[in-house]
């Protein structure tokens, strides 16, 4: 007999599919008639009490069995986790089924618990029904989803301080305090011979702080952005001036082919590093000048579209050649192409080489154009000025408060 559907009542594997076999995975089942659907699957290995047909699980108690499909054919050994309303991440009946993590495993299961009378759940039902009973707010919710897509550690820590309430908690503050406020302010126009005078500095001096506090959130909005969308940063210079050096260094990787011959790095080669906890991708590009070799002009054209499309851009220059006519002619051609598309990257001055002249005045560098956010000496030998230029891609793209 085929039991009726209950749109009420969900299911799907909640862990990665598609993947590498894992050793154990899970079917979830959420809904008024999740323990009823769990029932006609799942068989516990105790034997049941005499007349007890169906399945009783006790709430938050995990039970070992076996995993049936219609014809009552073992399909997987299991344990049980029954979490009963509302003491489950939707706040309704959840039974979680741990199955071996063989996607064949879990998909049969899954069927069987869809011919018990569930329905598919869609991507990301389960949130959205803990988001709709109350368990989660919206920024929870959403932090969920940046939890499970965290690609670095800091990612993930600001994502769970998310889902742990801390921005609600917040707004639910600041939500308060203007309330407050706000009736203090409108029992004076009711009842204002009965009441003490406004003391405007008060007032005022709440105001300012509840701005701070938003100005605040606002920031830590920015460096979360960050750290889920990461930053791309285009390193741009003349041939030879140790773009490629400073990549290698940078990434301590060997993706980049450093050489001495002018103008063969032609491909635009990226590197990953993380700063705070920030993805940053490096991209080094070609050497940029005019050339009139064919594809040596491909390479020019490809580092200058990765220039402008990325979040910051790292000028570099010799210290051993000094500040020169090329240097100059790029860095306003540069600064044309940024105006011209009304981009607002930053700029960065990167002096390299600064092993070959230890005694070079910054200020030399760059004294006639006005278009560098930060400068910084660097050696891609010694590895010298890494850490301030990292200081700087973030000072220049992060506000203040977080380095
Ligand atoms: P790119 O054309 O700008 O990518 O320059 P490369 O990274 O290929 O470097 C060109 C040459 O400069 C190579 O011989 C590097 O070893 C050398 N070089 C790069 N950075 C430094 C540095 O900081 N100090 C010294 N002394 N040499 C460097
Ligand atoms: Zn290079």
């Amino acid at each position: 007999s085929s039991p009726e559907k209950d749109d009420g009542t969900i299911a799907a594997i909640v862990t990665s599919v598609g993947g590498p076999s894992a050793a154990v995975g899970i079917v979830r089942l959420s809904g008024s008639l999740a323990v009823e659907v769990a029932s006609r699957v799942f068989r516990p290995a105790r034997k049941p009490s005499e007349g007890d047909c169906l399945w009783k699980p006790r709430s938050h108690f995990v039970e070992y069995g076996f995993a049936l499909d219609r014809q009552d054919n073992v399909i997987d050994e299991v344990l049980a986790i029954p979490m009963l309303a509302p003491r489950s991440y939707t706040k309704e009946d959840v039974v979680e089924l741990q199955c071996h993590g063989n996607d064949l495993c879990l998909r049969r299961v899954l069927r069987a618990c869809l011919e018990a009378g569930a329905k598919l759940a869609e991507p990301g039902e389960f949130t959205l029904r803990a988001f709709l009973n109350g368990r989660l707010d919206l920024t929870q919710a959403e932090n969920v989803g940046k939890l499970i897509s965290s690609k670095s550690l800091a990612a993930a820590d600001a994502a769970l301080a998310g889902i742990q309430g801390g921005f609600s908690a917040l707004v639910k503050a600041l939500r308060m305090q203007c309330i407050e406020l706000l009736a203090e302010i409108e029992a004076r126009l009711d009842f204002d011979d009965e009441l003490p005078p406004l003391d405007l500095d008060i007032l005022v001096g709440r105001l300012n702080a509840m701005c701070q506090d938003v100005q605040e959130a606002l920031e830590t909005s920015d460096y979360d952005k960050l750290l889920q969308s990461g930053l791309q940063v285009t390193i741009i210079g003349r041939p030879n001036v140790g773009k490629s050096s400073l990549l290698n260094a940078w990434s301590k990787s060997n993706r980049a082919i450093i050489t001495e011959i002018a103008g063969t790095t032609r491909d635009v080669i990226e590197a990953n590093v993380t700063i705070e906890g920030i993805p940053v991708t490096l991209l080094d590009t070609a050497g940029v000048r005019e050339t009139n070799d064919a594809i040596e002009k491909i390479g020019v054209e490809r580092s200058e579209a990765a220039a402008m499309g990325s979040d910051v851009i790292i000028m570099t220059v010799s210290a051993a050649d000094g500040w020169t006519d090329d240097d100059k002619r790029l860095a306003e051609r540069i600064n044309m192409n940024l105006r011209s598309t009304c981009s607002a990257i930053p700029i960065i001055l990167v002096i390299n080489k600064i092993d070959c002249a230890p005694s070079i005045s910054m200020a030399h560098f760059a004294h006639d154009i006005d278009i560098f956010k930060k400068k910084v000496q660097t050696s891609a030998v010694s590895g010298e000025g890494i850490l301030e230029l990292e200081k700087a891609v973030l000072e220049v793209r992060v506000s203040s408060r977080f380095h």
